[in-house]
């Protein structure tokens, strides 16, 4: 009784695999009504300068309630990847983000940054679509931040690297996101029109010898090819101290505030400013 047949054990990993392939295409089904039903919504998290504690912008990140469940973008956003549907989501969310944004009675000189996956930088039409959101919202392109992790822009694909230039040209900077987290070739890093360096929030919470080598690397990086770096998921004030004295020029983190929702925002930028 105690001793389990080997079958069983084959036979529960079957079954289990069936339900996780069933809710992925539950999951997938959901997402492809998500923009229809109203259930994508937005989310923006400040970025404050490290100096002088100034909110110098916000990153918008995408929320997907589905039915009861609050879906996390770190499970969704690859099988949105999977399924093709990332490219109307990805429009989606800059369209919006844009949108809101503009309706934030502080929101003049703040600056706006939005995640886009490598699958949207493929795509022919990016740029087009980038611009045409940006003729019909009105926001000024150089307020305007894409969020680009390092393994998509470490690439070879001309269309990515033609998207990239057209968007530079128009004022858009480009953020590397998660960086660290790659396989960075330091001589593309140098030839990327990227203006900033996101810090992952790994090399944040990492021993003291790892992340000085990171931090290292970043602010020599940042120095020689006038990036500004920020650091990603700070949540302690010893954090914000030794990331200020490390030279990092944005702070982004739970330690400062959490994403909110536009209403919450405003309030929080109100409060700021008193
Ligand atoms: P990311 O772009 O690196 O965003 C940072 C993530 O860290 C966010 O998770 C944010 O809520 C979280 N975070 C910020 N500060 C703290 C902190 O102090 N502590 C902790 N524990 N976490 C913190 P979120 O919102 O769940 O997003 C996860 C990832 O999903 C994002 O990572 C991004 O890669 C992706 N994502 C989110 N929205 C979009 C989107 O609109 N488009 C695309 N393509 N990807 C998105
Ligand atoms: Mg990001
Ligand atoms: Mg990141
Ligand atoms: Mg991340």
């Amino acid at each position: 009784k105690v001793k389990k047949l080997k079958g069983e054990g084959i036979q529960t990993c079957n079954d289990e695999l069936k339900a996780e392939v069933v809710n992925e295409q539950r999951l997938i089904a959901g997402l492809r009504e998500s923009i229809k039903q109203h259930q994508l919504f937005i989310v923006y998290q400040p970025i404050v300068d490290s100096k002088t504690r100034e909110v110098w912008g916000v990153e918008a990140l995408v929320r997907w309630q589905f039915q009861t469940e609050l879906v996390r973008p770190d499970h969704f956003i690859p099988l949105a990847e999977k399924s093709g549907f990332i490219l109307e989501l990805g429009l989606w969310v800059l369209q919006q983000a844009c949108t809101e944004f503009l309706l934030l009675e502080d929101c003049q000189n703040k600056h706006l940054s939005v995640n886009v996956s490598a699958l949207q930088m493929q795509t022919e039409s990016f740029f087009t679509h980038v611009q045409s959101v940006l003729e019909t919202t009105g926001f000024d392109p150089h307020k305007l931040h894409l969020e680009i992790t390092e393994s998509a822009l470490m690439t070879d694909d001309q269309q990515v690297l033609d998207s990239v230039m057209s968007l530079k040209a128009m004022g858009i900077s480009l953020s590397i996101d998660d960086f660290g987290t790659g396989y960075s070739n330091l001589s593309q890093l140098t030839v990327l029109p990227a203006n900033i360096l996101k810090i992952d929030k790994s090399f944040v919470d990492a021993s003291a010898k790892e992340r000085d080598v990171i931090l290292r690397a970043a602010s020599l990086i940042a120095s020689e090819l006038k990036f500004l770096t920020v650091a990603e998921g700070v949540e302690t004030e010893a954090q914000v101290n030794e990331l200020t004295l490390r030279g990092i020029d944005l702070l982004q983190g739970y330690y400062f505030a959490k994403p909110m929702n536009l209403g919450k925002l405003s309030q929080w930028l109100k409060q700021q400013a008193n």
